[in-house]
């Protein structure tokens, strides 16, 4: 059990919950994305598996209850993550626009973003993997990606 993830499993009951009563914490969401796609330029996926909220719930929590079978093998065609990738943030991009600059509206965007993903994640790794939800993560394909620049400059 990382001590990180134990500090850090907090923020998603805080933003999952708390954030359909106060839909500003939704920008602690969009605080944790600029943080993490600065951190994956120099360490890859390190969010993904120390300080993610939603990655530490599916290690600490729903693994205690996951059948653990395998994901299907399309989660790891490059093209479906990239897909996921583009139906999501299209998805992020409607919502935001549809919030007519609002910074409630836009905080709500966030947190309906969190709900709804966290939601799959838990549908997902019921069944199969407890992290299945992470091999197809938007979030995380793009991490991957931006750590994998890096790595090849070097
Ligand atoms: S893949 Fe997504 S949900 Fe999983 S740990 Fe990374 S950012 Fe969090």
């Amino acid at each position: 059990m990382k001590r990180t993830q134990v500090f850090m499993v907090g923020f998603l009951p805080l933003i999952v919950i708390g954030g359909l009563f106060f839909p500003l914490l939704g920008y602690l969401v969009v605080a944790m994305m600029v943080f993490f796609l600065v951190l994956s330029f120099f360490k890859g996926r390190f969010w993904c598996w120390n300080l993610c909220p939603r990655g530490a719930f599916l290690d600490l929590f729903l693994s205690k209850v996951s059948g653990q079978r395998s994901v299907p093998k399309i989660f790891m065609k490059p093209w479906f993550r990239w897909l996921i990738f583009v139906v999501f943030i299209s998805f992020v991009v409607m919502r935001i626009l549809q919030s007519g600059g609002s910074l409630i509206a836009l905080g709500a965007v966030f947190v309906t973003m969190c709900v709804l993903t966290t939601v799959i994640a838990i549908i997902l790794g019921i069944p199969m993997k407890h992290r299945s939800w992470c091999m197809i993560c938007p979030m995380g394909t793009l991490q991957e990606y931006l750590g994998r620049i890096k790595e090849k400059k070097e």
